[in-house]
């Protein structure tokens, strides 16, 4: 008793929300493979919680690629090659198509076969052999999808994969339904990924953590409102071989291989959590030129680079907004201009 006692007294500090204790209310539940905090304050934040969460869980029950179920498992076992789909799956697989082809392929929903070699939703991971590589990769390209009016033609062989995306829009959803139900004050964190609705009830922004991708804790914190901080980086989901040498989950396309490339986290930061997501993933890929010049070239975002030798770099629209814990590094971070 105690202990929660404990730690109720903490959360009531972090999440800041002030005022009466009964108008601050906190979910948690695990969902969509991570744990989900949801914080919500004002009269609303009760009924508004328990709808967002149940959005978040019909998202899943519609994307998750393992669950027999889902709409995606029903595409990728299914036999013909147009098939009908839903709302969600039209809205976060059209957007994953349309930034496949802005990014160059950076992102690519159909890399599903490949990512499934590796193990990546499995208990057990490993190197795949060279010949697995080529026949997975063989049945990959996101060219070959064309969605249209809620039919998605997908050619035989062909297996999607929304994990880039799905989670940053389920906090964009879930963001949506608070909203809707009069929430003005929320902070929804889907297993690091943060949908931040408004600002704390005392008006001051939200104060957001980004974790160091190579130690345990922060690197540094972000003040916002309205938007949401999605992250793609090295640490989320790797294994190590017999050799000793790490993996990630975050494939680059063009190899079939974890992307390598001095980058070790991207944090995207914009009003539209799918976009976010999804752009998290490709920038990683893409790494820091790259991303940068995309950066530059589109806009509409902003992001948080950290790199190998902890080196930061962060858009011009975060420079007030993010600092760097001296304790990652004594550097500051460098801010990247149009
Ligand atoms: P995220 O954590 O949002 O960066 O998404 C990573 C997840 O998306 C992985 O666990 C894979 O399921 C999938 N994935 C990995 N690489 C890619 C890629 N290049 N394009 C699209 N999805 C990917
Ligand atoms: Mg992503």
């Amino acid at each position: 008793m105690k202990l929660w006692a404990g730690l109720l007294a903490l959360c009531l500090v972090l999440t800041g929300c002030s005022g009466h204790a009964e108008e601050k209310q906190r979910r948690s539940f695990f969902a969509m493979d991570t744990y989900m905090t949801m914080t919500a304050c004002g009269p609303e934040a009760e009924a508004g919680l328990k709808s967002a969460e149940a959005r978040i869980r019909q998202i899943e029950s519609e994307l998750s690629v393992t669950d027999p179920g889902s709409e995606v498992y029903r595409v990728n076992h299914g036999s013909g090659t147009d098939i009908p789909v839903g709302k969600d799956m039209e809205e976060t697989l059209g957007t994953a198509l349309a930034l496949a082809e802005e990014t160059g392929g950076a992102l690519d929903p159909t890399l599903y076969p490949v990512v499934e070699a590796w193990g990546f939703t499995r208990e057990r991971q490993q190197v795949p052999a060279d010949e697995t590589l080529r026949e997975t990769m063989a049945r990959t390209g996101w060219e070959r999808l064309r969605l249209s009016e809620g039919t998605l033609h997908r050619p035989e062989g062909m297996e999607i994969d929304l994990g880039a995306v799905g989670k940053g829009y389920a906090g964009r959803e879930a963001g949506r339904v608070l909203r809707a139900h009069g929430v003005t004050s929320a902070i929804l964190s889907l297993g690091g990924n943060i949908e931040a609705v408004g600002a704390r009830p005392d008006g001051t922004p939200w104060r957001v953590g980004i974790r160091a991708p190579d130690a345990e804790g922060h690197a540094g914190m972000l003040s916002v409102r309205d938007a949401a901080v999605v992250t793609s980086g090295s640490y989320e989901r790797y294994f190590t071989d017999d050799s000793g040498k790490r993996w990630h989950h975050i494939l680059d396309p063009a190899s079939g291989y974890p992307a390598e490339n001095g980058l070790l986290s991207v944090t995207v930061v914009g009003p539209d959590g799918l976009l976010c997501d999804g752009l998290s993933t490709a920038l990683f890929v893409m790494g820091r030129d790259k991303a940068e010049a995309f950066w530059r070239a589109h806009g509409g975002f902003e992001m948080i680079l950290i790199g190998e030798g902890r080196h930061i770099t962060v858009t011009e629209g975060l420079a007030e907004r993010f600092t760097v814990l001296p304790e990652y590094t004594a550097e500051k971070a460098e801010v990247l201009r149009r």
